[in-house]
């Protein structure tokens, strides 16, 4: 047996009930075989069975009160996974399902995805089973204010920067950097996501969807294309997927599709500025849900509990959650057309659907590449703060699309320098890994 596989199997011995830690574990180690084969210095170091073991985990009890004056407890989480390039940086996710392995899947990912944005950061990932959905904003900022009671012990702007992700937008982040600064006396870059009037940066709502959209583009590039007039079926309605619909709108694509977790919306004519408008005030004033679009506009249609991937198009962008695109799924967009899948949600394709991506060599972004435009414009955040200024729009814009320009080159180059041309995953976890892995190494066994 390989290195990378005697890994895998004690992982998955020592981690047995976190089905998605081991399937990013899987992913990652077994593309890694090419750079492990060539450098035998990170076997001699143990490198596999470091890098796969969090520096850190933190669980906590977070209770409060909801609106009846009843007591509430949720259970929260910070995964410090790895500090070997930078001090800890990742969101905070609140939803139902989180649980440790979830978040250490994340975390884990964080760790290679930091370090392909160029941006000194290390990996980590947090947040707690709360469920923001149906709660009102009082008690929004109570569970948030528990939360950070417990997590401003463990977090720091030189130590680990959380910032927002599923059910952690703007709103969660205040009250959580509000505490933060009544507990600790202190105004300082902890977090990332901040309003704008106090330490947030222009575009880093945007960031996220925005670098999918480029990291597409730069894919499209490689074929002597452009995303001009292609139909793109974008899943999810939050963040990554609003502002994916509005950089495709600007660069010429139509996007047709949205959904949330009760079903998908499919509008043939185009989700263009104006309904995109529409939607924002949905999903982000109102918290509504994305069925009623298809009330609010003709010729959509709504079907319950599905997700977009039936719907014929070229470009597929998920950007809700992991595992959201299953074999079946990777089968009929690529029978219907799609030859670019571009991920701006953290593994939503469940690994059969990924080997279905790469047997068609169609252009197939994962997300740790294409997605880093949101950690990275974070990175973005956390240098203005350091320096008590706020760049302009265009200047942090530029930033995004220069980084999301050079990670599809370093990850393309890579994959093309270790024998396998087009493979983005394997450009993506190979060049990520390096770099943590040769700092590691220069750090000594800490
Ligand atoms: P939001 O909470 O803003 O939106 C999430 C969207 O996905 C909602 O429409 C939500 O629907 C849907 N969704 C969530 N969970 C499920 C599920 N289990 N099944 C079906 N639909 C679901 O989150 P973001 O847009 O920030 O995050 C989306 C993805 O992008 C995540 O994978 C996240 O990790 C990833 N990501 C986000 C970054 C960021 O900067 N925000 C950075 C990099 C990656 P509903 O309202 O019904 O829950």
């Amino acid at each position: 047996m390989s290195y990378a596989s005697d890994v895998v199997q004690m992982v998955s011995q020592r981690n047995p009930s976190e089905p998605e830690f081991l399937q990013a574990v899987k992913e990652v180690l077994e593309s890694l075989e090419p750079v492990l084969s060539r450098h035998p210095k990170y076997q001699k170091n143990r490198i596999l069975e470091r890098i796969t073991e969090p520096e850190r985990v933190i669980l906590f009890r977070v209770p409060w009160f909801d609106d009846r004056g009843e007591i509430q407890v949720n259970r929260g989480f910070r995964i410090e996974f790895n500090s070997a390039i930078g001090p800890y940086k990742g969101g905070l996710r609140f939803h139902p399902t989180v649980n440790l392995g979830i978040l250490k899947f994340l975390a884990f990912e964080q760790t290679f995805k930091n370090s392909l944005t160029t941006i000194s950061m290390g990996g980590a990932k947090g947040g707690s089973d709360f469920d923001p959905k149906g709660k009102s904003d009082n008690e929004v900022m109570r569970f948030c204010q528990s939360f950070m009671t417990e997590l401003q012990r463990h977090i720091g702007p030189l130590t680990d920067v959380p910032a927002g992700d599923i059910g952690v937008g703007g709103r969660e982040i205040g009250y959580l950097f509000g505490q933060y600064k009544r507990l600790r006396n202190e105004f300082s870059g902890v977090l990332t996501g901040k309003g704008l009037n106090w330490g947030g940066s222009l575009i880093r709502p945007e960031a996220t969807g925005y670098g999918a959209v480029y990291f597409a583009e730069e894919m499209l590039k490689t074929r002597g294309d452009s995303l001009e007039g292609k139909i793109c079926a974008v899943s999810g309605s939050g963040n990554v997927a609003q502002y994916t619909v509005e950089k495709l709108n600007q660069l010429g694509g139509k996007a047709v599709t949205l959904s949330d977790s009760n079903g998908t919306i499919y509008d043939p004519a185009g989700i263009d500025a104006e309904k995109l408008a529409w939607v924002m005030e949905l999903k982000n004033v109102r918290r509504g849900r994305i069925r009623e679009y298809a009330e609010k506009f003709k010729g959509v249609t709504y079907k319950e509990g599905a997700r977009p991937w039936d719907i014929p198009c070229q470009c597929a962008f998920p950007s809700a959650t992991q595992n959201e695109i299953n074999a079946e799924e990777a089968k009929t967009l690529v029978k219907n057309g799609c030859f670019v899948v571009s991920e701006g949600a953290n593994m939503p394709s469940e690994p059969e659907a990924v080997d279905i991506f790469l047997e068609h060599k169609i252009l197939y972004g994962p997300g740790k590449a294409a997605n880093a435009g949101g950690v990275a414009t974070s990175g973005l955040e956390m240098a203005q703060n350091s320096q008590f200024m706020s760049w302009p729009r265009e200047q942090v814009d530029q930033h995004l699309h220069r980084i999301m320009v050079n990670i599809h080159e370093n990850v393309r180059r890579t994959a093309e320098e270790y024998g396998y041309p087009g493979n983005y995953v394997v450009g993506a976890n190979i060049a990520g890994f390096v770099k943590v892995a040769d700092a590691m190494i220069d750090q000594g066994l800490v």
